[in-house]
């Protein structure tokens, strides 16, 4: 045979031309990203032949181990892909990589418009990633032999310019397909095995075929996620997740997914032990790596867990979404929405598990992740498991480790309870010694404690739960109470007021109101109080106190609420009031005691701004106390 009749010239498809063309001659920051196309496109034909092999059907060279082979000459300027993959018959050489027009080769250039910079960029997803190759390579040379056991071995050659020549292969080949590139000046580097294991690295490390370069294997993390559940060992997890986070602890919860309808997608997710935010870290863009067919496409992609879920770690691996999605349009993606919304509803649903079956774990995992988890207040889809998920501490519990679900709350309700109460306060202490939660206490009805800003907003959002309402317990009406009794150990009730005491009292608020002028909205008698004389409580309708700092503090405003002063009747403090009050209704010492009780009730809710008035005023009460307790030391 003469050399003539051996090579077949072959003109490419004219839009392929045209592609080339934009691939040969445009300049590009991100060539590297040939390498992911190829080994890609290897571990493809090895996918189809493992298939091919699983379903019974004989393939050549059947003893071949299933693996992508790199090869550097640096001498020479030679890279070599190979892989033992299904590999391409003539006709399919043709067909994929030659004359017959690829639908996306058009599409592609539609979507490059005239900036051929971005070429690089988008090329994987339209299904011409292979010409990449151009980018790198002044020639190609591929050899390719087709797993049937029939077929000739054929090599494919091309300078990506015109055209290309097929010629029967000679000698021995065996099955597979092998990538022969001859690199242009400008990327010589490519033959550079340090580059080409650092690329393997950062791109295709997860490739579920072993990569070995020059003989030696670079990706040994398999992709754990793709594996079925059943045959993944706890140590095999770890691995994968050390290898993820650096995170040398082992994660709380391993929740790993398998789905292939509607969208076909495997997940492995993990719940590190510790919060990155504990060790320093501010606020972390955290999401799941996003892999197409293993290989990588976006790390953290945040469009796949929603912000509260955002201390999970791990990858989601499609085969449903093309190669090379561009970072900007993942956040328009359908699928990818969809394929969030499954893994988040696993992820509640698995935490969900782990609250009822280790309620420790739970809770340490709680103690962790919180902060974040409480942002998920606006996940309406969601809302029952997450407000299932929610911790609080309480009245309830007897130390400051514990923690109350709502549903446990709700088994602890009084007969007639259909509202949750809950305090906003700075710790345990503060509001063991709030007032509000006096009458609570004299009841036993139970209120959860608050101490983040951002609780009051995650109740008032997730609005009621088993159909309870959620309500402050400051917000609370004596009348929303009476219907409960006092608990057993609430001690006796004190006397009560005679009539004459009874107006006395109703004077003495009149003059209280008096004394505070437009800074109240009344003074009124109290059923709440049982240990303290006064206390501040919104009136019907306004927001919590919490709420209105909140609001204030947004707004600037420094200024303390109107609200309404309720005044213990039965404290012996107020008792001796009345008695002045008797006396001299215009007693001054009326006055005082007034502006100190109110300033004293100011300052337990965080609203008093000048104490140098109050501690004038205590220093003088102090005297004026001191002065009747010396006369009548002295007297006796
Ligand atoms: P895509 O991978 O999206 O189909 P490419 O341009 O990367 O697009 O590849 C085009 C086609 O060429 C592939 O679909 C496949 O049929 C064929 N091909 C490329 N590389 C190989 C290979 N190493 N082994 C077998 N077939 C291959
Ligand atoms: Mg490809």
């Amino acid at each position: 045979m003469s050399e003539s009749e051996k090579v077949t010239k072959r003109e490419f498809k004219a839009d392929i031309v045209k592609l080339l063309d934009i691939i040969t001659h445009s300049v590009y920051t991100n060539k590297e990203i040939f390498l992911r196309e190829l080994i890609s496109n290897a571990s493809d034909a090895l996918e189809k032949l493992r298939f091919k092999q699983s379903s019974g059907v004989a393939v050549a060279d059947a003893e071949l181990p299933l693996e992508i082979r790199i090869t550097t000459d640096k001498e020479n300027g030679v890279l070599t892909i190979a892989d033992s993959g299904i590999g391409m018959s003539e006709i399919e050489l043709v067909e994929n990589i030659g004359s017959i027009a690829h639908s996306g080769s058009e599409d592609f250039l539609k979507a490059l418009g005239s900036d051929a910079s971005k070429a690089s960029s988008i090329i994987g997803r339209f299904g011409v990633g292979f010409y990449s190759v151009f980018m790198v390579a002044r020639q190609v040379v591929l050899t390719t032999k087709s797993a049937e056991p029939e077929e000739a071995a054929w090599v494919w050659v091309s300078d990506g310019l015109g055209g290309y020549e097929l010629i029967l292969a000679e000698g021995e080949v065996t099955r597979g397909s092998s990538l022969e590139i001859h690199l242009k000046d400008d990327a010589k580097e490519y033959a550079d095995p340090a580059v080409i294991k650092d690329i393997i690295n950062r791109h295709s490390h997860f490739i579920s075929f072993p990569i070995l370069v020059d003989g030696e294997r670079v990706n040994t993390v398999p992709a754990v996620w793709r594996e079925p559940k059943t045959s993944v060992t706890a140590e095999q997890y770890k691995e994968f997740y050390t290898f993820l986070t650096h995170d040398p602890e082992a994660p709380i919860e391993t929740v790993h997914m398998n789905v292939d309808a509607p969208v076909q997608f495997s997940a492995l997710v993990f719940v590190p032990a510790k919060s990155e935010e504990f060790l320093g870290f501010q606020k972390l863009e955290r999401g799941l790596d996003l892999y197409v067919r293993r290989v990588l496409i976006a790390k953290d992609a945040t469009e796949l867990l929603p912000e509260y879920l955002r201390f999970c770690r791990g990858v989601v691996d499609t085969e449903d979404l093309p190669l090379n999605l561009s970072r900007e349009t993942l956040q328009q993606n359908a699928m990818l929405r969809r394929i969030a919304q499954a893994v988040t509803k696993e992820i509640l649903s698995r935490l969900r598990k782990k609250a009822a079956a280790d309620p420790e774990g739970y809770a340490a995992l709680w103690k962790e992740h919180a902060k974040i988890f409480k942002l998920g207040y606006s996940d309406f889809l969601n809302r029952e498991a997450y407000s299932e998920l929610l911790r609080f501490d309480s009245s309830a519990l007897d130390g400051p480790d514990k923690l109350t679900s709502l549903a446990d709350y709700v088994t602890r309700a009084k007969d007639g309870q259909k509202t949750v109460y809950y305090l906003s306060g700075t710790s345990r202490e503060a509001l063991d010694m709030n007032p509000h939660l006096e009458i609570f206490r004299r009841k036993g009805i139970e209120v959860l404690y608050l101490y983040e800003p951002v609780d009051e907003f995650v109740l008032e959002s997730i609005g009621d739960f088993k159909e309870f309402a959620f309500k402050s317990a400051e917000q609370a009406q004596a009348k929303d109470l009476a219907s409960f009794d006092d608990a057993p150990d609430a001690g006796e009730a004190p006397a009560a007021l005679t009539p004459e005491e009874t107006t006395l009292f109703e004077g003495l608020l009149a003059r209280m109101k008096e004394v505070l002028g437009d800074r109240i909205k009344d003074v009124r008698g109290s059923q709440r109080l049982k240990s303290s004389p006064s206390c501040l409580v919104a009136a019907d309708g306004q927001m919590s106190s919490q709420m209105q700092r909140l609001m204030r503090m947004m707004n600037k405003d420094e200024s303390a609420p109107e609200k309404i002063m309720e005044l213990n009747p039965d404290h012996a403090l107020t008792r001796n009031l009345i008695a002045i009050y008797g006396a001299d209704p215009k007693d001054p010492f009326i006055d005082q005691a007034t502006e100190q009780l109110y300033e004293s009730a100011l300052l337990l809710e965080g609203y008093l701004s000048d104490p140098h008035k109050m501690v004038g005023r205590i220093n003088s009460i102090l005297e004026q106390a001191s002065g009747w307790y010396a006369g009548l030391k002295k007297g006796s």
